[in-house]
């Protein structure tokens, strides 16, 4: 086995560490950097630029270069959040054959694990280089407020980058374990992570080496690229005052009024003025070159993102709330992500919590540090913090009922890992399969919640309506990752669930291979089964299904399952122990015949 790492596979830019004599060290980068920009690119003679290089040429080559992917990881391309966005990015996006989001450069076309994976293998790379060995396997952090599906592509993001993923770790429970190491506390602690394309607040009990997540929230579309789009719109509608000349139908002068605008929002968390200047921007219809240049202030780019922030408050406040605290119960207060270096962010937390945000953590740093303390506890015996962390479910997960609204079957903020079990029941005569649809998300109602994925349990027995009942499992594991397996009730035969279109999101190329089918008789034993499975073994299409698939949602009843993590903290065991036990609990279960 080769080295771990850990990553932080961030929107804007990416880092990685490792545990070295029990202190991280950072993969460096050209001129020293501890960061790369998760930037990906195609250049005019068909090279691939990943990181440094990528960016540097991005104005000129906007349309092949692919910046702030992340946001579109694991999302379905008709989606709410994304109709939302999808004018934002300056390259193509195009809908796959299972309605996941797909980009096109340069006619080739990328499915959004592989866009990842390509930014993983290059920091595997350099980490392989630096530390002059193998490097194959690492903790990959996420945002906490990342659902299933993202979640899944991103573990399938580095399987393709040749990473054994140890785990994937919430951004805000990373920096807390980065503000534990070395130090022995007994305190509740605020996370306020704003990074470049997420916002995340967590709100974390650290009793010595437990580390306990309360509750979680946050934004998936809030981030540093939203504070740069509108000092952008600012300077284009400037120009356009001052020339006539609309330059948002030119790819190339809005990367690049997009980079001068993220350098004077940058520069302005440090001064009170900035000067933005784009040398030969446009040429107007007489044939004369005009700059662009601007002075903008502090104030006035407070003015432009005060909501913003005004919105990322009100999700503390909220969040807060569902944690049963006050400010006065919050010890510490960290940030991390580096927009909550603006001087406006700074000072609305320190308004809202009374005091000054700590300083105690790199808010560059911190993430990238706890997933490497992370995966060195997860290597190693009694790692260099032999902890144990808890963490919660961060959007309700459940199916949809008659009346369109939500049936949760895991609530927000629910301790993982657990396991729910619940009774379908046909409601037709010789009914064959069962439909069910499970969403993720906040909103009573399915609709305005994300298509996680759509299960069929096929293969029924013939009998009266009513009479074949199907017991699904459900069970989210410590990542928050949801698995399922189904059996007929009266028989105890597993039942075949296949995952059907539209729910996959993660998948390994965007034309995956047909799944043969079965032959008749088969014997059919399917394994707890990834709500997100690769598409490469989820390629049924609606024609192949039986035709007789209820629809409707199914008639569900509930059954008492204990909470799991209740034992875990009883118990008080170390994560690996932890893991292998409940590893070892599900196995039994689905062992049973
Ligand atoms: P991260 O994903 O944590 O690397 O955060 C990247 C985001 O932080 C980008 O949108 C940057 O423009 C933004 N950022 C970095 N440094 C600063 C700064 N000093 N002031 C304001 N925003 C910053």
């Amino acid at each position: 086995m080769g080295k771990a790492i850990g990553i932080d596979l961030g929107t804007t830019n990416s880092a990685a560490a490792i545990i070295e004599d029990k202190k991280p060290r950072f993969i460096t980068w050209e001129n020293g950097q501890k960061t790369i920009p998760s930037v990906f690119a195609i250049d005019s003679k068909g090279n691939r630029l990943i990181g440094e290089e990528a960016k540097r040429q991005a104005a000129q080559n906007a349309g092949a270069t692919v910046a702030a992917s992340k946001r579109l990881i694991g999302r379905n391309y008709g989606s709410n959040a994304m109709n939302k966005v999808k004018q934002v990015f300056t390259y193509e996006l195009v809908e796959g054959e299972s309605s996941e989001v797909l980009i096109k450069v340069k006619g080739q076309v990328f499915t959004l694990e592989q866009i990842s994976a390509a930014i993983l293998s290059r920091i595997k790379d350099r980490a392989e280089e630096q530390l002059d060995d193998e490097v194959d396997q690492a903790v990959i952090t996420v945002p906490a407020y990342f659902n299933d599906r993202q979640r899944q592509a991103v573990r399938s993001a580095g399987k393709l980058a040749g990473l054994k993923v140890l785990r994937v770790l919430n951004e805000p429970t990373a920096a807390a374990l980065a503000y534990g190491l070395g130090r022995t506390l007994n305190q509740r602690v605020a996370i306020y992570d704003l990074g470049g394309g997420t916002f995340d607040i967590s709100i974390i009990d650290i009793k010595e080496k437990i580390f306990e997540v309360i509750s979680t929230g946050g934004d998936t579309f809030l981030g540093g690229v939203d504070f740069d789009d509108r000092l952008m719109q600012h300077l284009l509608a400037h120009f356009h005052d001052e020339t006539g000349i609309d330059l948002s139908y030119d790819r190339s002068a809005v990367a690049r009024v997009r980079d001068a605008a993220e350098d004077a929002k940058i520069a302005l968390s440090d001064v009170a003025e900035t000067h933005v200047s784009i040398p030969e921007i446009a040429t107007d219809e007489d044939g004369a070159v005009h700059d662009l240049t601007m002075t903008i202030t502090r104030r006035e780019l407070e003015q432009l993102t005060g909501d913003l922030v005004d919105r990322s408050i009100a999700t503390c406040q909220r969040i807060l709330q569902e944690a049963n605290s006050t400010t006065a119960d919050i010890s510490e207060m960290l940030l991390v992500g580096g927009q909550s270096r603006m001087p406006l962010v700074r000072e609305k937390i320190k308004n809202f919590i009374g005091r000054a945000p700590s300083e105690k953590v790199h808010p560059d740093e911190a993430v990238a540090i706890g997933a490497s303390i992370m995966a060195h506890s997860l290597v190693s015996k009694g790692g260099v913090q032999d902890m144990t962390l808890l963490d919660v479910l961060p959007m309700a997960i459940g199916i949809n009922k008659t009346d369109g609204t939500m049936h949760v079957l895991f609530a927000k903020n629910q301790p993982l890992p657990d396991y729910k079990t619940r009774s379908l029941t046909t409601s037709k005569d010789n009914q064959r399969s069962i439909m069910l649809r499970i969403y993720q998300g906040e909103s009573q109602y399915v609709a305005e919640n994300e298509l996680l994925g759509t299960f069929v349990f096929s293969g029924l027995r013939q009998a009266p309506k009513g009479d074949v009942k199907v017991e699904v499992t459900f069970h989210i594991d410590s990542e928050g990752i949801l698995n399922l397996t189904a059996r007929d009730s009266t028989t105890g035969q597993l039942v075949e669930s296949r995952l059907k279109l539209g729910g996959e999101g993660a998948g390994t190329g965007p034309n995956p291979p047909k799944r043969k089918k079965k032959k008749k008789g088969q014997d059919v034993k399917p394994p707890p089964m990834p709500l997100t499975m690769p598409a490469t073994s989820i390629t049924e299409t609606a024609d192949e299904l039986d035709d007789d698939i209820d629809d409707e949602p199914p008639h569900t009843e509930e059954a008492a399952i204990p909470n799991l993590r209740q034992n875990l903290v009883k118990h008080d065991e170390a994560p690996k122990g932890l893991f292998a036990k409940l590893i070892a609990f599900f196995s039994g279960l689905f062992g049973k015949k």
